[in-house]
């Protein structure tokens, strides 16, 4: 024999319950079976609601009432033909009108107590039964209907009754001795107390009520279909990645249910597991899917934890005081009050000392918890030995769950280094006695968050994912997409690196897709959102408060630079070519450093030098192996490199700027590279990595441009001015080929001084043949006295400083 439930979902439609039939006919083969059902859809909250409706004079609940009506009827026209729905729609319409009057006596009374409540609820589990028996009545032969009152009994705790598994046991094996039906159905939920009045078993508690029925029928399994393939490693709904469990004990099934996965309803467990009968949880609308076993076997050696559970709506009330410690009896008298008064709690922690006991409980039920234990510790409170209850709400908790966890170190630390450097507060943990389970208390607003992290720490180690945020959508940032997409692919397969772009912006509008923007329609929905005021961007970042952040700063804006402290400060990591922010004021950079440090994210900036060039990297290596940097000397502008390498006496000095500024060699406002300002912000953070602590200010900067023209208002006006000037700058060209130089824009740094400026360089100069855009740094260190270490390449670009950055997200993911 077999018991098969069937939820709330498999009978939502004609079609569902096409699906349910198929089933249904093909078990019948085999065996005799009872088919649980829960209420149509939603109806259970449908019922609630009208109840509540009616409660509060809101005659309403008629209209809605007849929305009920109308979803069975309409199911009923649907699975079956003309010919058979006159006696059906003719039952549904009497179970309505019942409801009706019962409904107008909530209505007229204003009063629905817990008994009626029961009464009004049960209709949803009597009317989807009774509408399946007629459907199945239809083309299978020997299908009946039993009503699960007459069965189950429990006492007269309405709304969340107790079984009396003797009267229960022998109601059932009674009925079935002469039970001749092939297919028999119930409603599962429902049950009634010695009275033989309605008594339901708590929401969700069709489960339950199959789990009854298939131990005192002793069968051989008991399948709950449903809406999901199985019980997942996580809620599918917000871990997209969890897949469904393939075989676990009923001890983790146990846990997993009791701390949130709705897919079992936590009572259902036990009476199966006493006659270990296996429980098997399979999809409706995916019946070859192969679901999850549950049964004595947990079958997961090699599988830590099992799976991930949450509950949301949880307050968490601290009860404190010096006048705990030591004293008998407190948890007692707590626990006590609270049980006696049905307050259910879910997680408890109590400090060593004694000092504070925290407890978990339903946000409904803060409110009276917290009025009970402070009148229970009245005396107490009043003499000061304990402070009045404090009470936090809009909590989650979260429990991670697995058999093997006791003889597996390091669960808790994985655990809560994810947690840690995804910037996730924890305000309470316990771990079950079992130590099968450990539980912890977060805030709401970050349960997918912790959710996704830890999935994907004990789920998909092999896999990281990084959410990325491009600002400035320009030249470089443009091929920092297209770069991304189109090695996305080689990334998992190469890196077991998902690497997510998830949102871009420009100074005037950002586009966030969820999933990952994996085409160029960012260009098109970029006009989304507006950016309403300077942190738009970085507010919808925040709030959509995904792992592994990695905020992409391809813009040359102050602003910008600005948002870096209170990104770090969530732990999403920052990567920039931006120099703004390492080139501001001392404390601002080292600020920066320690924020990133704190709040374990990164902040890396490499192409802030000789963009993709691995020139601040090398300073880096260099220092934690020990070496001290004496001199530096480089041409570290790509641009004014390709400036003075193209201007010739044939050109146009204004002309080879814009050129330089129209191949993306420049800065997006040219004066910051012509000025020198750039050049002297580049060997600023070169020192500074190298552990000196300059300021912008000491480096002496020999301007090489003619008076005036950097007083311009405009980029326009700069171009014009300098235009004026070209018999200027033709004397500082004709003066270098007389001297058989070049000119080269040269940073240097020797005994503790910084300058900037233009230089005549001689033929014997490794700088002389420097091509193009190319940039060159000579480090002279105590392990390079002699020849200095060099490094030289392409400077500038948008393909290498966007491959710059490219490396340095991946650096963000390659870290642990
Ligand atoms: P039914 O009406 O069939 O009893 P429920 O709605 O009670 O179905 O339970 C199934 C739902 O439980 C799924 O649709 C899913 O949204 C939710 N759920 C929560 N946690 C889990 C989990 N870990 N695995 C599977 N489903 C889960
Ligand atoms: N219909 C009831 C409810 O919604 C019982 C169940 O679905 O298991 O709670
Ligand atoms: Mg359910």
């Amino acid at each position: 024999m077999k018991v098969l439930k069937f939820g709330g979902s498999s009978l939502a439609s004609a079609a569902a319950i096409k699906l349910i039939s198929a089933i249904v006919k093909q078990e019948a083969k085999q065996q005799n079976i009872w088919v649980v059902v829960s209420a149509s859809g939603k109806t259970t909250d449908t019922l609630l609601q009208l109840i509540s409706l009616a409660l509060n004079k809101d005659d309403n609940y008629l209209a809605e009432l007849k929305v009920l009506e109308k979803h069975h009827i309409n199911i009923c026209k649907e699975a079956l033909p003309i010919a058979s729905q006159t006696s059906v729609i003719a039952f549904i319409k009497g179970e309505c009108n019942k409801l009706q009057q019962l409904l107008d006596a909530v209505y007229w009374l204003e009063d629905a107590s817990p008994k009626t409540h029961d009464k009004i609820i049960s209709f949803g589990e009597l009317l989807s039964a009774q509408l399946l028996e007629k459907i199945l009545q239809e083309d299978i032969e020997s299908v009946q209907y039993k009503d699960s009152r007459a069965l189950i009994h429990t006492n007269s705790q309405f709304t969340n009754a107790k079984v009396d598994f003797n009267i229960t046991n022998s109601n059932i094996t009674k009925f079935q001795k002469n039970n001749n039906a092939r297919i028999t159905i119930l409603g599962g939920f429902i049950s009634a107390n010695k009275h033989r009045k309605t008594t339901t078993l708590g929401r969700g508690g069709s489960d339950y009520s199959a789990a009854i029925y298939a131990a005192a029928l002793q069968v051989n399994v008991l399948e709950i279909w449903t809406d999901v393939s199985g019980l997942y490693a996580a809620n599918p709904n917000l871990v997209k990645q969890a897949k469904p469990i393939a075989t676990i004990s009923y001890e983790e099934a146990m846990e997993l249910s009791h701390f949130g996965a709705k897919v079992i309803y936590p009572p259902t467990i036990k009476p199966v597991l006493e006659q270990n009968i296996p429980i098997k949880i399979k999809n409706t609308f995916e019946a070859e899917a192969e679901g999850t076993l549950i049964s004595n076997n947990s079958n997961g050696k090699r599988q830590t934890i099992k799976g991930i559970s949450h509950i949301e709506d949880i307050a968490l009330i601290t009860l404190e005081g010096i006048g705990m410690v030591g004293i008998h009896g407190i948890s007692k008298r707590l626990f006590e009050i609270l049980g006696n008064n049905h307050i259910n709690i879910v997680l408890i922690t109590q400090a060593s000392s004694e000092h504070s006991i925290c407890i978990s409980v339903a946000s409904t039920d803060s409110q009276k918890a917290k009025k009970l234990i402070n009148t229970e510790f009245k005396n107490e409170i009043s003499e000061q030995l304990i402070q009045p209850v404090i009470v936090e709400s809009d909590l989650t908790i979260i429990a991670i769950v697995g058999d093997q966890m006791k003889s597996h170190q390091g669960v808790s630390g994985t655990l809560f280094s994810t947690l840690g450097s995804n910037n996730i507060n924890i305000r309470a943990i316990a771990q079950g006695a079992s130590e099968r389970n450990i539980s912890f208390v977060v805030n709401t607003t970050n349960v997918k968050k912790a959710l996704n992290c830890i999935h994907a720490a004990f789920f998909e180690a092999h896999i990281k994912e990084l959410n990325v945020f491009i600002a400035g959508v320009g030249n470089v940032g443009a091929k920092l997409i297209s770069q991304l997409q189109q090695q996305q692919a080689y990334l998992k397969e190469a890196l077991n690196l998902n690497v997510k772009i998830v949102g871009v912006a420009n100074s005037k509008q950002y586009y966030i897709n969820k999933n990952g923007i994996e085409n160029t329609d960012w260009k098109s929905n970029l006009n989304k959102q507006k950016i309403n005021n300077d942190t738009s961007f970085y507010d919808a970042i925040a709030v959509l408060n995904k792992q592994n952040s990695v905020f992409v700063d391809v813009t040359a804006s102050e602003a910008v630079a600005n948002s870096y402290a209170s990104l770090l400060r969530k732990s999403i990591s920052v990567v920039a070519c931006n120099k703004i922010a390492c080139s501001a004021d001392y404390n601002t950079y080292k600020e920066l450093k320690y924020l990133a440090k704190k709040y374990k994210a990164s902040f890396l900036y490499e192409t802030n030098v000789g963009a993709g060039l691995p020139i601040i990297k090398t300073v880096q290596n260099l220092i934690s192996s020990g070496d001290k940097i004496t001199e530096i000397q480089a041409v570290l502008s790509g641009s004014l490199n390709f400036i003075f390498n193209e201007y010739t006496t044939e050109s146009d000095f204004y002309k080879v700027v814009k050129k330089a500024q129209d191949e993306g060699y420049t800065e997006p406002d040219p004066r910051i590279d012509l000025s020198g300002k750039d050049v002297a912000r580049k060997i600023l953070i070169l020192i500074r990595e190298a552990g000196i602590p300059l300021e912008f200010e000491a480096i002496e900067n020999k301007s090489m441009l003619p008076k005036g023209s950097l007083e311009a208002n405009s980029v326009a006006n700069f171009y014009d001015l300098i235009g004026r000037e070209e018999a200027y700058f033709k004397a500082l060209l004709t003066e270098a080929n007389n001297k058989e130089t070049r000119l080269k824009y040269v940073a240097s740094f020797k005994n503790g001084k910084a300058s900037v400026g233009l230089q005549f360089i001689a033929k014997n100069h490794p700088f002389y043949n420097l091509e193009g855009k190319d940039n060159i740094v000579s480090f002279y260190t105590n392990r390079y006295q002699e020849q200095p270490l060099i490094v030289k390449g392409a400077g500038a670009g948008a393909d290498v400083t966007a491959s710059g950055l490219f490396a340095d997200i991946i650096q963000i993911g390659s870290a642990s």
